[in-house]
């Protein structure tokens, strides 16, 4: 039957991309459906980019286990999946003696969780680790480390993709429902498909594809979180991520990360919000950022190093019955044959994705034999990043691709080669946002400037596109309204 699978996944977020490249180890027919036009549009692709230790993660045992185990498994993932990734460490400050002991329970709590190799250090050592950090006493968490989210998304959806998983764009699941036949039938926006299981990844709005298949209706929350982006020419001045002392909910206000490709990030602002998702910034945020990021991380948070912001909203879960925050949730149950429900994957989803998506599949393993797919290949490879070579490999790349040699990215360095790559990557993604994730173009001090229209001619020329038809990111959102000449 067409469109019948043996799995599909609903979302395609890092989350639901880690779940099908685990399911791809096997002999099954998978298939992502996801409403946006790539995979890093919800929130893997808005936010810090930090692995995080587990540290932080509260009394939380399903949040704090995945979160550890991803993080003592990152590097061989990087590896496997060609994902930029410095194991950097980091620094949790406090200031004054209320932050002190705050930091001391922290450091006990984090003991207790076995996050290794922290230790209580003063405002000297503070100083030896980051000569440019504050503070009078801190926690050093040396496994923590940074990654480029959206990068470790695209990697494990292109991963999952190689091994056979197909990926659905546009297709926003409005309704699911079970035949007498026990096949689950899913409706999107522009179709329907079948399938004998269904996995809910769907990130912000999981609380209501979970009350589709017939889980709990849980109440959603929201946190938002802006930030500004500083240039690299301040990013060469920090080398960990700085975190303040958390606050009652357990969460670090506004920290300061030098991200895996140079630049600065400050924030997040955390702040409840209603389902609206608005991910516009504001004045008083930046205001905000300024102030707070300056307090961490004096001398270099300047206006003048300011390069653009953003921001990412989580969701959260509380439990029907108590309205209280839940843990994350990965659940089947008997009455739901086939089904499971990923819901509550606040932070630090991107750490924990893969440790959740073996859980999935254990949890798809209780109710079925699954049988090994023989020709998984674990190791997927990104496209080669000119501006990271060496003279000699730059050479080398020029002589056998002539296209490495012309720059069309002028900030970033990147070239017409990365480009062309990039626009036939293996999902099929054809948004200039979609090639910006891909090879870094228009992320420099310019943003698109220079090279944007670059980007939109190479869409219109390799895939054929009318250039009223090529797209900034998502549906509606069209580059152009036709041709001046
Ligand atoms: C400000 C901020 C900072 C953070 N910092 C970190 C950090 O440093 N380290 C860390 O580990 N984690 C961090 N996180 C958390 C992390 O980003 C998330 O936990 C993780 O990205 C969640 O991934 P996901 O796949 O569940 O969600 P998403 O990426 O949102 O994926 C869900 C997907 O489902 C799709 N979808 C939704 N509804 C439907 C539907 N009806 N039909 C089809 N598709 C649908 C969405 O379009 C989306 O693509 C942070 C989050 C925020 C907001």
């Amino acid at each position: 039957m067409e469109n019948l699978y043996d799995v599909v996944v609903v979302g395609g977020g890092v989350v639901g991309s880690a779940v099908a490249r685990e399911l791809s180890r096997y002999q099954l027919k998978i298939c992502v459906l996801e409403k946006e036009l790539d995979v890093c549009n919800g929130v893997s692709g808005r936010n810090t980019g930090l692995l995080h230790s587990g540290i932080l993660s509260g009394d939380q045992p399903v949040r704090t286990e995945c979160c550890i185990e991803g993080n003592a498994e990152f590097d061989q993932v990087a590896k496997e999946l060609d994902v930029p990734f410095k194991r950097c460490g980091k620094l949790i400050v406090g200031f004054g003696e209320e932050e002190k002991q705050c930091l001391q329970q922290l450091y006990q709590h984090g003991l207790e969780c076995g996050i290794p190799g922290i230790r209580m250090i003063d405002a000297d050592e503070i100083k030896a680790i980051e000569p440019n950090a504050d503070g009078d006493t801190g926690i050093y968490v040396p496994t923590a480390g940074i990654l480029c989210p959206y990068t470790y998304t695209i990697a494990l959806a292109e991963n999952a993709a190689q091994n056979g998983v197909e990926y659905h764009f546009d297709q926003k699941v409005t309704a699911i429902s079970r035949t007498p036949g026990g096949e689950y039938e899913i409706q999107t926006e522009n179709g329907m498909w079948r399938s004998r299981w269904v996995v809910n990844c769907a990130g912000l709005f999981a609380y209501q594809i979970s009350v589709m298949l017939g889980f709990e209706a849980y109440v959603p929350k929201r946190v938002k979180g802006e930030y500004e982006i500083l240039d690299k020419k301040a990013g060469k001045f920090l080398s960990v991520p700085i975190y303040p002392a958390p606050g009652k909910a357990g969460d670090c206000d506004i920290h300061i990360t030098p991200t895996v490709d140079g630049n600065i990030l400050v924030g997040p602002t955390l702040e409840d919000v209603d389902e609206t998702i608005d991910y516009s910034a504001t004045q008083e945020k930046i205001d905000q950022l300024m102030e707070q990021g300056a307090r961490l991380f004096p001398r270099h948070v300047k206006r003048e190093y300011f390069i653009r912001n953003y921001a990412g909203i989580f969701p959260y879960v509380a439990d029907p019955g108590i309205q209280e925050r839940v843990d994350f949730q990965i659940q089947a149950r008997e009455d739901i044959p086939h089904a499971v429900n990923v819901v509550g994957i606040s932070t630090p989803g991107l750490t924990s994705a893969l440790p959740i998506a073996r859980r999935v599949v254990e949890k798809v393993k209780e109710q079925e034999e699954l049988r090994p797919n023989e020709a998984f290949n674990p190791v997927r490879k990104g496209i080669v990043r000119f501006a990271e070579q060496t003279d000699e490999e730059k050479m080398r790349l020029i002589e056998e691709d002539p296209d490495y040699g012309e720059i069309y990215c002028r900030c970033e360095c990147v070239t017409k080669a990365e480009i062309k790559q990039a626009v036939h990557n293996i999902l099929g993604v054809s948004t200039v946002s979609g090639i910006k994730y891909r090879t870094r173009a228009t992320m420099g001090r310019c943003q698109g400037g220079y090279c944007e229209t670059r980007l939109t001619a190479m869409i219109e020329k390799e895939l054929q596109q009318d250039v009223k038809d090529i797209l900034l990111n998502q549906k509606g959102a069209y580059m152009f309204v036709g041709k001046v000449k």
